[in-house]
């Protein structure tokens, strides 16, 4: 579901149509809807009606402050893994008391940031860790509030870099591990069990391996009660995936009931971490074409957007669909690769794809760009990072302006001429 409509034969976002948008703020640029932002928000929360539970948007996804604003103001909590990402949430009105911090590798000085303005919990990925947090529970006179994130050894069946519950995986600890860890933790006075955690990939399209983990988690907490230690809340992690062409999806009213029964039976709180299913079809990425040529085996469309703005394709070998922004109904369909100007041949939007033949030129959206987008993009042949958009009816906010030259040496310095002059002298 999401507000990306065309009118009158032009491609709008909600009210606004796109090509007002590239006159305005130019090209690349990420568009975002905020009223899909909102409907896959409520989508989850009402899933999850059945049992107590906090959403907890997965910042990595898309970390622009007015989408965190956003969901802040409609009560989201928030899973970040960095303190760059905590001060985000702070700074765009998130609650401390509704956020989780995950990552295999968190600093002390990222632990005490988290522990200072109280998070709800900080998801612990090794005994090391656990340890680590400990002592600067204690340096801080404090008690952290802790959860494992187990690895249930589910096989989430989805591309391998986003496949993170296997025994293989650099996440987690496995459940046998998971029973130490909680009854030292249990005997700490600087750590306070609230929960369990796990996380078993990104893009599942399979509701089974989300249900086999959940309930692998489950007995583990049945056990330790068993022991006398508390449990609280289960947080299930992220994972829901969406459809980038027409691929069948789990839907969020399968898989909210059945996981908020789970919880319930259980007296647990149950969090969820959705990134992707909240902002993935909730933007798109608008991009001119700046021309066309052919050798003696393909065509390409040359377009002013690359991988340093999209990695997907390259990184994932992602499918995103491609849609002129001015239809043409009666254009020849040709067989094209889709490139970006960066020097690697990694660097393409689609290809080998059936498209209505495309002009120099004239506007293309890249659908399905709200998450892992702008938010996984680089500087990488010194390209500046796209503009975002925010629209809401029909009207449009700059939420991210387009970065200038002097962004992309800012922080850099040049050797004294003096140091120069006197090495080629000797
Ligand atoms: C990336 C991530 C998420 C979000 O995953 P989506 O597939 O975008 O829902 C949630 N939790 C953790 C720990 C993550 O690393």
């Amino acid at each position: 579901m999401h507000h990306f409509h065309s009118t009158n034969g032009i491609l709008h976002a909600e009210g606004v149509p796109l090509p007002r948008l590239a006159a305005e703020v130019g090209t690349p640029t990420y568009v975002y809807s905020r009223a899909t932002f909102e409907r896959h928000y409520r989508v989850i929360d009402q899933a999850l009606a059945g049992v107590e539970h906090t959403v907890c948007y997965s910042v990595k996804a898309n970390p622009n402050l007015a989408v965190l604003q956003l969901l802040a103001s409609l009560g989201s909590g928030f899973d970040i893994v960095s303190v760059g990402e905590l001060r985000r949430v702070l700074l765009a009105g998130g609650d401390p008391r509704k956020i989780v911090f995950s990552g295999v590798g968190k600093r002390d000085d990222e632990i005490a940031a988290a522990l200072s303005v109280g998070i709800y919990c900080l998801n612990v990925e090794s005994a090391e860790e656990l340890a680590r947090t400990e002592a600067v529970a204690r340096r801080l006179g404090t008690r952290a509030p802790i959860a494992l994130r187990v690895n249930p050894e589910v096989d989430a069946q989805t591309h391998a870099y986003i496949s993170t519950g296997l025994k293989t995986s650099k996440f987690g600890v496995t459940m046998a591990e998971a029973r130490d860890l909680y009854r030292r933790a249990a005997a700490s006075p600087h750590l306070r069990v609230v929960g369990v955690d796990s996380h078993i990939g990104s893009q599942i399209l399979q509701l089974d391996p989300m249900i086999e983990a959940v309930a692998r988690v489950l007995d583990l907490v049945e056990l330790l009660r068993a022991e006398g230690i508390p449990f609280e809340s289960l947080d299930i992690g992220g994972g829901l995936g969406i459809a980038y062409r027409d691929e069948p999806t789990v839907s969020p009213f399968e898989w909210g009931p059945t996981v908020a029964d789970l919880a319930r039976r259980h007296g647990l709180h149950l969090l969820t971490e959705p990134g992707r299913v909240i902002a993935g079809n909730a933007g798109l990425l608008l991009t001119r074409v700046l021309g066309t040529k052919r050798n003696d085996s393909k065509s390409f469309v040359i377009v002013d957007a690359a991988m340093n703005d999209l990695i997907r394709p390259a990184l994932y070998s992602a499918h995103h669909s491609l849609v002129p922004v001015l239809e043409a109904p009666d254009r020849r369909i040709a067989k094209v690769d889709v490139v970006g100007p960066v020097c690697e041949s990694g660097d393409f939007l689609a290809r080998d794809r059936d498209l209505p033949e495309l002009r120099t030129g004239e506007l293309i959206a890249v659908l399905g760009c709200g998450a892992y987008g702008q938010s996984m993009a680089s500087n990488y042949n010194s390209r500046t990072r796209a503009a975002e958009v925010m629209v809401h009816g029909d009207t449009h906010t700059v939420v991210r302006a387009r970065e200038t030259l002097d962004d992309l040496w800012r922080g850099e310095a040049m050797l004294q001429p003096q140091a120069l002059w006197a090495e080629s002298d000797a």
